[in-house]
């Protein structure tokens, strides 16, 4: 955030004779640089996004294969799910700890995701007759009162306003799925094999893999 200095012409003439900037231009570049990858990063998940819901007949068609293959299990999906509430505002889909002394990043995977749907609380009866899986929720830890949209992979209609379910079971599976994350990727850590965990897939080639599985 920008802090607004109060500066008289006196002490301003004197900064710049000694060419003491409040933000060089190297700073201000490297900061519109910082702005330009955020928002990459932003386009990149709303992309990502797009593209899981798109393909969630698929992803599901093949859930069981998902889950027992750890590159698949490991594709980071932590753009999938929203969710917020009154007074503690978003509620994070990554988690960052040390492990080791090293700063490691934990979020929500393909893996975790496809097991959070697993759970009753996300998921709802489309009027198609299809399982629809929520993906947003919002609410109030005091009331424990939620609102949460979810979207049916076979007819892909959206569902909107379901107020069954206590807010709290919501954010309590995405805190248990990071916390089992940031176990495994710990036991990983200090079990030496970290190299072998973190071996790596995106969703875009999984979803290839898997359409051309289907032909
Ligand atoms: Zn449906």
């Amino acid at each position: 955030m920008a802090v607004k200095i109060q500066e008289g012409f006196a002490l301003f003439s004197k900064r710049m004779d000694a060419k003491a900037y409040i933000e060089s231009e190297d700073e201000s570049l490297d900061n519109m640089e910082s702005q330009k990858i955020l928002e990459i990063k932003r386009e990149r998940d709303e992309r990502k996004r797009k593209l899981l819901f798109d393909n969630l007949d698929l992803i599901l068609r093949h859930r069981d294969e998902i889950m027992k293959t750890p590159r698949y299990a490991k594709i980071d999906a932590h753009y999938a799910l929203r969710g917020g509430g009154a007074y503690i505002g978003p509620i994070a889909m990554r988690r960052r700890f040390c492990a080791a002394g090293v700063s490691v990043t934990v979020g929500i995977t393909l893996g975790s995701l496809l097991e959070i749907w697993g759970t009753a609380t996300y998921k709802v009866n489309c009027s198609c007759g299809n399982t629809a899986y929520i993906r947003s929720f919002g609410g109030s830890p005091l009331t424990g009162m939620s609102v949460a949209g979810a979207v049916c992979p076979h007819c892909k209609n959206e569902i909107h306003g379901i107020r069954s379910r206590p807010f709290g079971d919501y954010v309590r599976q995405v805190l248990n799925a990071l916390d089992r994350e940031k176990a495994a990727v710990s036991q990983a850590f200090t079990s030496g094999v970290f190299g072998k965990f973190s071996e790596q897939c995106s969703l875009e080639k999984m979803i290839s893999e898997l359409k051309l599985r289907e032909i």
